[in-house]
């Protein structure tokens, strides 16, 4: 007996849009998603399309439509509620800025909840691009089926994160001197948790000293080699993942 081909098949096309979506409702489309819909993908009306807004969850919908550049789409069934983030945040210097575009689009695929860019003494950018920071992010999450985008939260200074920081909320700082074998310390430390990482110079000593004064912190170590900033944020996001995290 044949099985029953999956349903919407995986080739549906699948788009984050940013208003909340609702079974029932007829959503309008704005330029870019009709462009996108109809003239990249050459879609027509009636075509089925998976729309998700971060908010609810993911639906498929159909597409309207389209007259002198306008259409929108029809809400017909909730395919998923949105997902339930691991609570982990990723606080990181930014860096170069593709690196640190790749850091993102990387904290996003690999489930990141929420996203600090930390300004540090040794910081040698002291700017971040959040437009830029969120699409590539929107992108991966269209890409690897997220239903939830992380937060993207303004850049801060490492002095003011360290005073604010939440009691309840490990921080596994990546100390580039040396620390705990980072899985077996994550592995102690399940619940609620934030990942620092420097920038390509590394935490000075006052920073050092001042990340390992805080009583939540746990200075981890990520190997012999001294990893770049990017690389190192995708490995100890991974390791957290996969220790405590939703891939466990
Ligand atoms: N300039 C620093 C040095 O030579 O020691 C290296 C900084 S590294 C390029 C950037 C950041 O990645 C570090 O601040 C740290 O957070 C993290 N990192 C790199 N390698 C690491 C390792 N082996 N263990 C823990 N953290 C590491």
């Amino acid at each position: 007996m044949t099985a029953t081909p999956a349903w919407p098949p995986k080739s549906t096309p699948r788009l984050f849009v940013d208003r909340e979506l609702a079974v029932g409702a007829e959503v309008p489309l704005d330029y870019p998603e009709v462009r996108y819909f109809f003239s990249v993908l050459r879609l027509k009306e009636g075509d089925p399309v998976r729309l998700f807004d971060n908010r609810t969850g993911e639906y498929i919908a159909r597409l309207g439509a389209i007259a002198s550049g306008r259409s929108s789409a029809r809400i017909e069934s909730l395919l998923q509620p949105r997902e339930l983030t691991p609570d982990l945040w990723l606080c990181a210097s930014p860096i170069q800025r593709d690196n640190f575009a790749l850091v993102a689009e990387k904290a996003c695929e690999l489930g990141v909840r929420k996203f600090v860019p930390v300004e540090m003494r040794r910081s040698q950018v002291r700017q971040i691009n959040a437009t830029r920071l969120v699409k590539r992010m929107i992108e991966a999450a269209e890409q690897c089926e997220r239903t939830a985008l992380p937060e993207v939260e303004p850049l801060v200074r490492l002095e003011k994160l360290l005073s604010e920081w939440p009691s309840d909320r490990m921080l596994f700082f990546c100390d580039e001197r040396g620390g705990d074998p980072a899985p077996a310390a994550m592995a102690a430390h399940p619940g609620p948790a934030a990942i620092l990482i420097g920038p390509e110079g590394g935490f000075d000593d006052s920073e050092n000293a001042a990340i390992r004064a805080l009583p939540q912190a746990v200075p981890v170590s990520l190997g012999p080699r001294i990893l770049r900033a990017e690389t190192a944020a995708i490995s100890a996001v991974t390791l957290w993942m996969g220790t405590v995290g939703d891939w466990a």
